[in-house]
C-alpha cells in the first residue's frame, strides 16, 4: 500500500538538497564550531554561513539570530528570558509591578504553557485574548487588554491547527504607539511564526516584531533544530546557563548539522515558494471544494479568507476524530486531527474551542496539511477513502445511538 502523507504541518520530510549540505557536517567536518583549531574554524565558518542566510531570510542583523533546538525552546527563551530580565533590572526597586503578558487562548501549548508557569509562579500576570469565530486576532482586542505593567505581547503568526494568518504586520503597528519613553516599561512584542515561514512573508521589520520564533522541521529542515530573531536592545537575559554560545543568550554546543540545514532550508524558500505556494493553493482549493461537496454535514474551521495555503481542518458531524484518524492510517493516508490526547485522557483541542466550536463537534475534526510533495492524485486517493470511512463511522454510531435510546425506553 502506497502511504500519502498529509501531516506537513506535523513535520516536513528533510529536503535532499538540505540533505547533501547537512551530510559532511556529521563526519568529516565534525568541529566544534567554537574551537580555535582548522577543525572548529570549518565548524564555525559553516555556522555563520547559515547565520547569514537566516538573518538575510528574515530581513535581520547577523547579531540578531539565536540558534536553539527548535520553535519550543525559542518561545520559551523569548517569553521566560524576557519577564527574568525584567526581574533582573528591577531587583533594587522595591516597588515595581508585576509584570503583564498579553498572549492568545490558541497559542501552541509551548507558548500557552511557558506563560501558564510564569503566572503559577507568581512572576507574571497574563492575559489570553480569546480569537473570533473565524480564528483571528483582532489589533483592537490586543490594544484593549493592555495595561501599563505590560511588558510583552505574544502572537502566533499562523495557527498550527486551523491555518488562520494572525494580522502581525497591524498589531506589530498598533504596539508601536506604546513604544515612546515615557512609558515606564519597554512593551515587546514576539511571534511565533513556526507555521508561517515556508508560506508568508517573515520580514520582521515589515511585521514591526522584535522576536520571532521558527523552526527548521516545518520547513523541509532537520528536526532539534530552530532560531529566534531578537532584535537588538531588546531586554532579555539566558534561562539556561553555560558556555557564552549564541552572543551569551543559548548556551550549549553548536548543532552544527542542523544549523546548516536550517540555512539551506530558509534559503531554498525564497527560491520556491511563488511556484510551491501557488501550487499548495490550488490543491488545497480543490481538497476543500471536494470535502464538502460530497461529504453531507462537514464544515470548514477557521477562515476560508485568511487561511494558510497548506491547511484544511474540517468537522464532521457525528464522528470521532481519533477513530477517523485511525483508520484512515489503517487506509495508509496520514493526517491529524483537532483533539489532543493529553493524559490518557481524549480533550478537545483548545484552538477549535477557543473559536468557539462545542466538544463534540471539536472532537470530530481532522487536520489535513499538505506540502510540496502533494499531489491532486494523493488528494483524489484520501477524499474517496475519507467519505467512505465516515459513512461507516457514521453507521456505527448511528446504531449506538439507536441502542442507547432503546435502552433508556425499554
Ligand atoms: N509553535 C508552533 C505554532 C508549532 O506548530 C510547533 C510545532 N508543532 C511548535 C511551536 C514547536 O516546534 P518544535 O517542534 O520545533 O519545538
Amino acid at each position: 500500500m502506497k502511504r500519502i502523507y498529509l501531516d506537513y504541518a506535523a513535520t516536513t520530510p528533510v529536503d535532499k538538497e538540505v540533505l547533501r549540505e547537512m551530510l559532511p557536517y556529521f563526519s568529516n567536518k565534525f568541529g566544534n564550531a567554537m574551537s580555535i583549531h582548522n577543525f572548529g574554524k570549518i565548524a564555525g565558518e559553516a555556522v555563520e554561513k547559515a547565520r547569514r542566510q537566516t538573518a538575510d531570510f528574515f530581513g535581520a542583523g547577523l547579531e540578531e539570530i539565536v540558534f536553539t533546538s527548535g520553535a519550543t525552546e525559542s518561545n520559551n527563551l523569548a517569553i521566560k528570558g524576557v519577564v527574568k530580565a525584567y526581574y533582573e533590572k528591577n531587583k533594587n526597586n522595591q516597588t515595581f509591578d508585576k509584570p503583564h503578558i498579553i498572549t492568545t487562548l490558541f497559542e501552541h501549548h509551548c507558548v500557552l504553557d511557558a506563560s501558564k508557569s510564569l503566572e503559577k509562579e507568581k512572576l507574571a500576570e497574563v492575559t489570553f485574548i480569546k480569537p473570533n469565530q473565524e480564528g483571528i486576532i483582532e489589533a483592537k482586542t490586543i490594544k484593549k487588554a493592555i495595561k501599563p505593567n505590560t511588558i510583552l505581547v505574544s502572537v502566533m503568526y499562523v495557527n498550527n491547527e486551523i491555518g488562520t494568518v494572525q494580522p502581525i504586520a497591524e498589531i506589530g503597528h498598533m504596539l508601536e504607539g506604546y513604544k515612546n519613553k515615557s512609558r515606564k516599561h519597554k512593551l515587546i512584542f514576539h511571534t511565533d511564526a513556526t507555521q508561517a515561514v515556508n508560506y508568508f512573508d517573515c520580514d520582521v521589520n515589515k511585521l514591526r516584531v522584535d522576536m520571532l520564533s521558527m523552526s527548521a522541521h516545518k520547513i523541509y529542515g532537520p528536526k532539534g533544530i530552530g532560531a529566534l530573531y531578537v532584535k537588538q536592545g531588546t531586554p532579555i537575559v539566558p534561562i539556561q546557563d553555560g558556555g557564552g554560545q549564541e552572543w551569551k543568550l543559548r548556551a550549549g554546543t553548536h548543532n552544527v548539522p542542523g544549523i546548516v540545514g536550517l540555512g539551506s532550508a530558509v534559503s531554498m524558500i525564497k527560491e520556491q515558494r511563488t511556484t510551491n505556494n501557488k501550487k499548495i493553493i490550488g490543491l488545497r482549493n480543490y481538497l476543500i471544494g471536494r470535502v464538502l461537496k460530497e461529504i453531507t454535514e462537514s464544515k470548514l474551521n477557521g477562515s476560508k479568507i485568511k487561511g494558510s495555503p497548506n491547511n484544511a481542518n474540517v468537522s464532521f458531524a457525528r464522528v470521532e476524530g481519533e477513530s477517523l484518524l485511525m483508520m484512515l492510517d489503517m487506509e495508509g493516508i496520514a493526517c491529524s486531527t483537532g483533539s489532543a490526547c493529553s493524559s490518557g485522557a481524549l480533550a478537545p483541542s483548545h484552538v477549535l474551542l477557543s473559536i468557539g466550536l462545542r466538544p463534540e463537534k471539536a472532537h470530530g475534526s481532522l487536520r489535513i496539511t499538505l506540502g510540496k510533495y502533494t499531489t491532486e492524485r494523493d488528494i483524489d486517493v484520501a477524499v474517496n477513502k475519507l467519505k467512505k470511512i465516515i459513512e461507516r463511522l457514521r453507521k456505527i454510531s448511528g446504531t449506538v445511538l439507536a441502542d442507547y435510546y432503546d435502552q433508556k425506553t425499554n
